[in-house]
């Protein structure tokens, strides 16, 4: 492999090989792209693949979508999984049904549970 290359000093940097590839190798015209995360060897010929594979493989270049609740670390490749996660999780941007009655802070995601709630603590059945 390129390592072997020639005698050449392998602590050169990657960008440093690149162009001994490209002058001694291989056509001139090709250009590799070379991973650039520390131990691994890929490369791509194109930007675009190596982009690709940063994001599929070392997780980088890639948009995240970011739990911002304090506290939390959570994060999603899709903004549709954050948004299960803060729902499951944190109980954010569900809608609540609330007790009513004065003086009671009562309140649950279903009217279900607000109905047996009124039923057992205030004694109101509807
Ligand atoms: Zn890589
Ligand atoms: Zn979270
Ligand atoms: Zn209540």
């Amino acid at each position: 492999m390129y390592v072997m290359l020639m005698g050449v000093n392998t602590r050169l940097s990657k960008p440093v090989l690149l162009r001994i590839i490209k002058a001694n190798v291989h056509d001139v015209d090709v250009t590799f792209y070379l991973c650039d995360v520390d131990g691994c060897e890929s490369k791509a010929t194109k930007a675009s693949d190596l982009k690709k594979h940063k994001a599929a493989v070392h997780d980088l270049e890639v948009t995240f979508y970011v739990c911002d609740v304090k506290g939390c670390d959570y994060k999603a490749k899709q903004a549709c999984h954050l948004k299960n996660h803060k729902d499951n999780a944190h109980d954010l941007d569900v809608a609540f049904y609330e007790c009513g009655v004065d003086g009671c802070e009562y309140k649950a995601k279903k009217a279900s549970s607000i109905k047996k709630h009124k039923t057992r603590i205030h004694g109101i059945s509807s």
